[in-house]
């Protein structure tokens, strides 16, 4: 049986908003994997760091790869566009997230899920609840209910 998987999409650097819009279409090419939900794209200012503005995005997918085959084949993800860095030691170009994994909760030396920032993070909640209003986080319940505490970051959608 499939998995409904949320997958948090951020990048900031080169052009930023193709390279969350190229990841999303490298995400459908996943084995026994479908893209059911696409939010749309935001731009936010950076959280921790100074920097460009970051564009953020949430997909859902469903999926028969298990959590941890999920999170590795994000990172050769994340690595692939890594390569495509303009000089050496740049920061990366492309940061992917296993937000959600149906309704499991793993706690693994290389895995967290749920996502253990998420419902700090505007740039997440936003989109999620645009793609799944009534989203539940494992464990916490209501994500709606985080939204209210990340009212003051800075983010808007892109048309
Ligand atoms: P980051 O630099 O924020 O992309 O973090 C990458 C590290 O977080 C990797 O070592 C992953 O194994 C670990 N990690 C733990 N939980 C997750 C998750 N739910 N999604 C993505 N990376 C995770």
């Amino acid at each position: 049986m499939p998995v409904s998987a949320k997958i948090g999409i951020g990048a900031n650097l080169g052009d930023a908003r193709d390279t969350v819009l190229q990841a999303i279409q490298r995400l459908v090419q996943f084995p026994q994997t479908t893209l059911t939900k696409q939010s749309s794209l935001y731009q936010t200012a950076p959280l921790d760091a100074g920097g460009d503005d970051y564009v953020n995005a949430v997909v859902e997918i469903q999926t028969e790869l298990n959590a941890l085959t999920l999170l590795h084949k994000l990172q050769e993800l994340e690595l692939a566009f890594g390569r495509e860095r303009p000089y050496r030691n740049a920061p990366r170009t492309l940061d992917l997230d296993l937000l959600l994994y149906g309704s499991q909760e793993i706690n693994t030396d290389s895995l967290i899920v749920p996502h253990p920032r998420m419902t700090e993070r505007a740039f997440v909640l936003l989109p999620l609840l645009q793609i799944d209003p009534l989203v539940d986080i494992p464990g916490l319940g209501a994500a709606q209910k985080f939204a209210a505490a990340v009212t003051e970051q800075v983010i808007q959608k892109i048309a």
